[in-house]
């Protein structure tokens, strides 16, 4: 199975893809086709576990790695989770949450970046590259701490996070600043995470590398963040099936909170696999881009960037969408580099209604912060259930969406962080009480809903800060790293 770069350059094995991050045209690894799901393989999966599945699945795309080892990798990363890495709960009888939030941070980020680090390994010794991995991140906050905890003391490997220093929560910040492991820097940059993410993709294109140390990514620019993604689609339906919550073949939504475009691409190309899916609900907060363009066809960055209560969100230009675009423009790289560039120049393209016809599978809706605060209020109050401020704006854009169609299909909505990780803003949203600092706030949180602080969390107020460089945006590029 090939990948080839959506800018055009030449195709590359999936463990090359992985190694390299990013293509060397600046472009992003494709798969040259998608694998197809048969009802026979969905048929097998129900019965697996999750690290099973992901083995079966991510032996598909990267047929290089034997499924044993994929299931050995699986096993070990999996197994860092409390539980079960992904459990579908009920809500009413038409909706229900896929929580993805039980891994080592606490974020969405860990079903891919627990299992990256062993991709990275195998990738590597398939390719017989011997030179140390210096794995570059830009974060919205929470891919920073999932990537440093991925690879922490992995051998051959270092690892440099760039996050906006006033752009992520106190609880994130705190989760990247605490930070242990011998291999591991934090870099905060007076910018935002657009800056850092265009930073960090230009030092790919300028570095070739040494006879030392090559550059990777963990950014979902890397295919190898994305492919875990997708399994976690599948294995939501294959227990949808299990409890008897839906018939074999009966299609069904996904809601997605969206920032870098990642997540929901995943949710698309299990559809392409062949995974009954309806709807892909993109639920953006107030910097919704993403919105504008799902609904009129016109990309635009020339907008006021919003800081907001759901910062791993606060993008605006969303990378994964170019893996959209190319199977848009029917795969044809010289029309997406032409999109490409009047992105850089002006800020800015069009997509044609036509182009559209393909993916009309999306449907996009924002929350704005009140919205987003009532979502957490309410849906405590009717299913004492707790929100983080990035599931809240989906289960907003879920209500717009419902209202808008009367669409009764089944919904899965995708939790992708635990509400302590914003514990000001989400005690605020329900309480309109505000905390002297992040802590005191989980406390109060706690208290109000009954719901114990997750141990990462109270465990953080006893660890040391070990990183203070603090650098200008123009800065990164030159970052001795
Ligand atoms: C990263 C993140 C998102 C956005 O996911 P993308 O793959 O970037 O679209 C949403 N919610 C949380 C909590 C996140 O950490």
């Amino acid at each position: 199975m090939d990948y080839i770069s959506t800018r055009g350059y030449k195709k590359v094995s999936g463990s090359r893809a992985i190694l390299e991050g990013i293509a060397k045209d600046g472009g992003l690894y494709v798969p040259s086709v998608i694998p197809n799901l048969s009802s026979e393989d969905l048929e097998i999966l129900y019965d697996l576990d999750y690290p099973e599945r992901v083995a079966f699945i991510l032996n598909k795309y990267i047929p290089e790695f034997s499924e044993e080892k994929l299931l050995e990798y699986a096993n070990l990363a999996y197994g860092r989770f409390d539980g079960d890495p992904c459990p579908v709960v009920k809500i009413d009888d038409e909706t229900y949450i896929l929580e993805l939030t039980h891994g080592p941070t606490l974020a969405f980020k860990d079903m891919a970046l627990t299992l990256l680090p062993y991709l990275m390994k195998e990738a590597k010794s398939v390719n017989n590259e011997k030179r140390d991995t210096h794995i570059l991140v830009a974060t919205s906050g929470d891919t920073g701490k999932a990537a440093l905890e991925g690879f922490r003391d992995v051998e051959g490997t270092k690892i440099t996070v760039f996050y906006p220093q006033d752009g992520v929560s106190s609880m994130q910040k705190k989760q990247m600043l605490t930070q242990e492991g011998e291999n591991v820097n934090v870099v905060g940059i007076n910018g935002n995470f657009d800056d850092a993410q265009t930073a960090v993709k230009q030092i790919f294109a300028n570095n070739k590398g040494n006879d030392k140390e090559t550059l990777s990514s963990a950014n979902s620019i890397n295919w190898g963040r994305l492919v875990p993604q997708i399994v976690y689609y599948i294995s939501a339906y294959c227990d949808l099936i299990s409890s008897e919550q839906i018939k074999s073949g009966e299609e069904i939504n996904f809601v997605v909170p969206t920032g870098n475009f990642g997540n929901v691409l995943a949710a698309f190309y299990a559809k392409k696999m062949g995974l009954p899916i309806k709807k892909l609900i993109v639920a953006s907060n107030k910097n919704n881009v993403l919105t504008d363009f799902f609904v009129d066809g016109i990309y635009d960055i020339n907008r006021e960037f919003y800081k907001t209560i759901s910062p791993s969100m606060d993008i605006l230009i969303s990378s994964n969408l170019e893996r959209l675009l190319y199977e848009m423009m029917g795969r044809d790289s010289s029309k997406l580099c032409l999109l490409m560039d009047e992105l850089k120049k002006y800020g800015k393209y069009s997509v044609d209604k036509e182009s559209f016809s393909g993916v009309d599978c999306f449907k996009a809706y924002f929350a704005d912060e009140e919205e987003t605060m009532y979502a957490i209020d309410n849906f405590f109050e009717m299913f004492d259930y707790l929100l983080d401020p990035h599931t809240g704006v989906a289960v907003d854009c879920y209500y717009k969406y419902i209202q808008e169609t009367d669409d009764n299909t089944k919904t899965v909505i995708v939790s992708t962080a635990n509400p302590f990780k914003f514990s000001e803003d989400v005690l605020f949203a329900l309480d309109q009480k505000k905390a002297e600092d992040a802590f005191s706030a989980a406390k109060k949180l706690a208290s109000f809903t009954g719901i114990e602080i997750p141990k990462e969390i109270s465990r953080l107020k006893t660890l040391a800060e070990r990183f203070s460089t603090v650098i200008e945006k123009n800065e990164i590029e030159d970052f001795k790293i």
